[in-house]
């Protein structure tokens, strides 16, 4: 997955040009420019590769969460619907804003469950927050059936699985907002940044503004800017936006490799007839940043996980007992350990999480593994990897 790993020639070019101009900010500052603005280039690449009207850039991917979730009004008491198996941002993005987050299940395809997340919809559900987990998504026309009929937005978090798109359209395009992150392990890298895209100008505009507090950015002079509303620091910087130029021109490239990699060892573990892959929705291509699969039981799983490691092959996960993504580690939600107080509405709303059944998630993540795909591998170091791999698992089968 990581981007960090072909640092070259156009990573440095984009850099030195802001260095040599010496404006490091992406608002103001024009005469200074020599004509660079790094960031409102990379908005347009994104923008026309996500085949979307509008994108957003901010300072990491729980930033565009957090932006994209207030760009649509999301506010103190409203119900963010998202699932067991995530990233602790997103739980984050919500309380930030007053928010509750309500945990549903996933399903086989390790995303929402979308009759998990019908069965949680009360007159609070604002938005469904599914979150396209190690490259692949959820059963997004399943998602966008509820949201039409019970009026809901749909925000796509496609941090993970920037490139994967689903029936013809990029992933991140198809909900009402969509959310990527360039932080430093990502497919793409700005060291630390983050996206939204949406094809709804309203949001768009209040992105913008809301991100670089409350700015209404009409004009040429910064101090002369009304402030139509409140908003927060989440700008990102020109230095970090040239990196993110410079790989997102690179995006292609980089799937391709990861997508020849998965191949070789999915190839591999299809010998294994007790190995069943996650399930990809009809119609839906991962980006290949993860090859995750289900051992027949948990306890096998854990055995094969640690064999694996044993074997040489390193960057293969277990979810299961993860503190930042799987919902059983996340102990400072469920006792709500906060620095200051929480909210009344997010103390009040807040369901009983220690007390919860997430029998269906445990089923699941309980006898997954996923394998991280490098870019740097070559193809018999893949190959060799593969076979360790197979030799690991049927050990343990
Ligand atoms: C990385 C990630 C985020 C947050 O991105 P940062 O840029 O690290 O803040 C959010 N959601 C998912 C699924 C992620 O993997």
């Amino acid at each position: 997955m990581p981007g960090f790993e072909f640092f070259g020639d156009k990573e440095r070019k984009e850099v030195q040009d802001v260095l040599d101009s010496g404006v490091l900010m992406r608002y103001g500052f024009d005469g200074m420019r020599n004509g660079h603005w790094k960031a409102e280039q990379l908005e347009s690449a994104l923008a026309k590769r996500m085949q979307v009207q509008h994108a957003h850039l901010v300072s990491s991917g729980t930033a565009a969460l957090t932006v994209a979730l207030a760009s649509a009004g999301v506010g103190a008491g409203d119900e963010v619907i998202m699932p067991t198996f995530t990233f602790v941002a997103s739980f984050e993005s919500i309380l930030a804003l007053g928010a509750v987050p309500v945990l549903v299940d996933i399903d086989e395809t390790l995303t929402l469950n979308p009759s998990a997340v019908e069965k949680a919809i009360t007159p609070r559900t604002k938005v469904v927050m599914p979150v396209h987990m190690c490259g692949s998504m959820a059963n997004l026309d399943a998602l966008k059936v509820i949201c039409d009929r019970h009026g809901l937005l749909l925000l796509e978090d496609a941090c993970q699985a920037i490139g994967g798109s689903y029936k013809g359209k990029p992933l991140g395009s198809i909900g009402d907002l969509g959310c990527f992150s360039f932080d430093y392990v990502k497919t793409i890298t700005c060291g630390e940044g983050g996206a939204i895209i949406t094809n709804n100008k309203d949001y768009y505009e209040n992105a913008h503004k809301y991100s670089d507090h409350g700015h209404d950015h009409i004009g040429k002079d910064r101090g002369a800017e009304q402030h139509p509303f409140l908003g927060y620091n989440f700008r990102i910087s020109e230095m970090n936006a040239a990196v993110g130029l410079a790989q997102l021109s690179r995006l292609d490239e980089f799937l391709s490799i990861q997508k020849r990699n998965y191949s070789i060892l999915r190839d591999a573990l299809s010998q294994i007839p007790e190995i069943v892959f996650r399930s990809v929705p009809d119609g839906g291509e991962e980006n290949y940043s993860f090859l995750s699969f289900f051992l027949p039981s948990e306890e096998k799983a854990q055995k094969a996980h640690k064999a694996l490691g044993e074997n040489g092959v390193d960057a293969c996960f277990y979810w299961y007992n993860n503190n930042w993504h799987y919902y059983k580690k996340w102990e400072h939600l469920t006792q709500l350990k906060s620095l200051g107080q929480l909210p009344k509405e997010v103390k009040e709303s807040l369901p009983d999480y220690s007390k919860a059944d997430f029998s269906e998630s445990d089923h699941w993540m309980g006898r997954t593994i996923s394998c991280l795909v490098k870019l740097g591998w070559t193809e018999a170091e893949v190959a060799d990897r593969a076979q360790r791999m197979v030799e690991a698992i049927k050990k343990v089968l």
